[in-house]
């Protein structure tokens, strides 16, 4: 993938972007300066609508990583560090009310680089700003502890930043991720060093224009994009940072734990899931219709939390399939600008992964429906159609691996007991959502699923910032959003007294 700047240009998208941009994005933001990566090498920015080419990013690597993070650790150590927690929320509600401000650009920016409908890149947008609200509103109400100990002692906890903190994010939700990530760890008082995924790191460097605009000090966020395997592997490995988080493949998950355990920092990872949509024969069904497709078809599959597995009691499996398989025959893909149900998947490389999953459930599994690409599309863009297999065996491949495209899987189950077995039965553990009028077996099943968080009688909740969100299992650990994120972004210290 890497090129030099003689790489061809779409004309037609590369203008569309760059009339947008109000930044260049060949540039990395280190200790408040844009710069070239250090290697002077510049990576293609594809349209994955057209795979066409619509301009670069820096291919930045070990070297820019180690300016970014030496960085980091003088604002930490400097001014910032002495910043008090209600200066922090004021910078990061100015950051909110400039997102909110260009919300509209950052929305397409997203629909462009990475093929998301732009009703749903200006959710992110607004789910940007909310973030920074959320957080600016907490910083100063981030506290320790007095704790009651023996007589002559006076015992208390001191909830302090880690310091330099290590941001890798994927492709999928970039500004949403960047938000929860760089958000919580700027109000807890942290500095931190951001690397956004290779295919879709527009939209991080114009929250990092925001951030500049904003007032935030030099040095408190820098932006260091590039390849995984380069920059990424630098970040996460670097000696100089204090707290790692990381959003992506369980494969590079991994990986990041392992080289955070060998500097002995606390990570968070968020490893995405096969989580489960359970619909009991009690449930209101026509309340429940529209979330078993749409929870599953947001940005086209491709969302660590989407509800890949239907698990349907028998009384009402026949409907369900039904009428889910109606539903899929009306979903169109097509470019992401035009605002169909679905746009591109992200890269050449997913889509071969997807279809591939596709193909192996054609060859073994039925086919309940499928939905359609629009006829115009470009043959170049990464379009698939939604597919929508059933009579799916719970162990079967496609009903255990995250596939992270259009593609759901329906599963009968006979009772309560089974749904269970099936909904806890795979490896992974980040959400699951639950349809029943039973307010008994609500309960039940809220204990019982090993997940990070429980739906009833819904699916998402539209994504709250409020929500602390992560798995267990290999959807990994540690908590992001809520005030729950800036437990993980701190450290307690306990301050023991005796003064007799
Ligand atoms: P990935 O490799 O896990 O990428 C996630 C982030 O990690 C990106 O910023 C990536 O940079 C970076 N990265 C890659 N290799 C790295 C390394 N050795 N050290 C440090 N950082 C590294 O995911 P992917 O390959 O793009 O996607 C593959 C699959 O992962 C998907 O099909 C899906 O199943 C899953 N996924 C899950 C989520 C989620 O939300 N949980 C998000 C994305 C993907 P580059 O992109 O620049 O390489
Ligand atoms: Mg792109």
């Amino acid at each position: 993938m890497a090129s030099d700047s003689t790489a061809t240009l779409d004309k037609a998208s590369s203008t569309e972007l760059q009339s947008i941009l109000w930044f260049d994005p060949t540039r990395i933001l280190i200790d408040g300066q844009w710069r070239a990566a250090a290697s002077g090498q510049v990576l293609p920015v594809e349209n994955p609508s057209t795979g066409g080419i619509m301009g670069q990013i820096a291919r930045g690597g070990a070297a820019d990583i180690d300016a970014a993070v030496a960085a980091a650790r003088r604002a930490f150590e400097g001014p910032w560090g002495r910043t008090t927690a209600t200066e922090r929320g004021r910078i990061l509600m100015k950051m909110a009310e400039l997102v909110l401000q260009r919300a509209e650009a950052l929305a397409m920016i997203e629909a462009l680089d990475v093929g998301k409908p732009l009703h749903q890149s200006l959710n992110d947008a607004k789910a940007l700003a909310r973030y920074l609200e959320f957080y600016a509103g907490a910083a100063d109400k981030l506290m320790g502890t007095t704790i009651p100990y023996q007589h002559g002692f006076t015992v208390y906890t001191l909830r302090e930043p880690h310091g330099v903190a290590g941001i890798i994010i994927p492709w999928n939700y970039p500004m949403q991720i960047a938000g929860r990530g760089v958000a919580a760890a700027l109000a807890a008082g942290n500095s931190c060093v951001v690397k956004p995924a290779e295919d879709a790191s527009v939209s991080t460097l114009a929250f990092a224009a925001i951030a500049m605009e904003a007032g935030l000090p030099a040095g408190v966020l820098n932006v260091v994009t590039g390849l995984g395997t380069e920059a990424g592997a630098a970040l996460s490995e670097h000696p100089g940072l204090n707290h790692l988080s990381f959003t992506g493949s369980v494969a590079t998950g991994q990986r990041i734990q392992a080289a955070a355990g060998r500097n002995v920092i606390p990570v968070t990872l968020e490893l995405g899931g096969k989580s489960p949509h359970i619909v009991f024969d009690d449930c209101d069904l026509d309340q429940a219709m529209p979330t078993l497709v749409g929870a599953c078809m947001q940005n086209a599959g491709q969302t660590c939390s989407a509800a890949t597995r239907v698990l349907v009691q028998r009384g009402l499996y026949d409907e369900v399939k039904r009428r889910m398989a109606d539903m899929y025959r009306g979903l169109v893909a097509g470019p992401a600008a035009d605002g169909c149900d679905l746009g591109p998947l992200i890269s050449a490389r997913q889509k071969n992964r997807v279809s591939h999953y596709i193909e192996l459930g054609k060859a073994e599994l039925s086919v309940a429906a499928e939905g359609s690409i629009r006829a115009d599309a470009s043959a170049d863009g990464h379009f698939v159609r939604a597919t929508l297999f059933s009579e799916v065996p719970p162990d079967h491949r496609l009903a255990q691996e995250e596939i992270f495209g259009p593609v759901q899987v329906l599963i009968p189950f006979e009772d309560e007991a089974e749904a269970l077995r099936i909904a806890n039965g795979t490896v992974y553990g980040l959400i699951a959502g639950v349809w029943t009028r039973d307010g008994g077996r609500q309960m039940r099943m809220a204990r019982q699923l090993n997940v990070g968080q429980v739906y009833l009688n819904n699916y998402g909740a539209g994504g709250g910032v409020e929500l602390p969100f992560g798995g267990v299992g290999h959807s990994g650990h540690g908590r992001e959003k809520g005030f729950e994120a800036l437990n993980g972004f701190t450290r307690i210290k306990t301050v023991t007294a005796r003064h007799g």
